[in-house]
């Protein structure tokens, strides 16, 4: 069982010194288990608005409606801001921003290129952007929700603002994706190519 913080974990495959099994006398290590997972999730969430960042233009790129290519880019403009949340983050915990590979976002993101591949030219494009969209926002808010609860059990109470209001912001995009798709998005999907 490690208790080092060294680099090698990854929230994606739990290593075992995330395991906690001691008694009421081990706060500390209780302590310091939570201050690994916070850094190990904070990695991942990194790397993730990493590739984010990255597919967005893309998404904007291929979107069909004007309303659905200005929303990637808006949200492109936020994502870069969250980056930078992230880093201050970081810098709080005096550790230095460095991402880890998340198999999940990546297959978020890999299905999301095959909607643009495979729908291509046909009505239901955008419906099928924003549904990609939206598990990548829903990706976020789980990632953001779990920090903030974690910050503040760790009274990092500058870290709780910062990655509170990254949070908000994805809740809004995925309202607003959520409103696109119920105002044209849908409806354009049933008809006919
Ligand atoms: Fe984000
Ligand atoms: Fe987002």
């Amino acid at each position: 069982m490690r208790l080092d913080g060294t680099e090698s974990s990854a929230i994606c495959s739990f290593p075992d010194h995330f395991i906690y099994s001691g008694g009421a006398s081990h706060g500390h290590e209780i302590r310091k288990s939570l201050e690994n997972l916070f850094r190990a999730t904070l990695r991942d969430i990194l790397y993730a608005e990493r590739k984010i960042l990255k597919a967005l233009p893309k998404m904007a790129r291929a979107a069909e409606a004007e309303d659905l290519k200005a929303g990637f880019k808006k949200h492109r403009d936020e994502t870069e801001v969250h980056v930078e949340r992230l880093e201050q983050v970081f810098e709080l915990l005096g550790k230095r921003a460095q991402g880890k590979t998340c198999p999940g976002i990546d297959g978020i993101l890999e299905e999301g290129e095959e909607i643009m591949d495979e729908f291509k030219g046909a009505p239901a494009l955008d419906a099928g952007l924003i549904s990609a969209a939206q598990a990548v926002e829903h990706y976020e808010i789980t990632r953001y929700g779990t920090l903030k609860r974690w910050a503040e059990e760790l009274g990092m109470k500058d870290a709780v603002t910062l990655l509170d209001q990254t949070l908000q912001e994805e809740a809004v995009t995925d309202e607003a994706l959520t409103a696109i798709a119920d105002a044209s998005a849908n409806d354009r999907a049933k008809k006919a190519a």
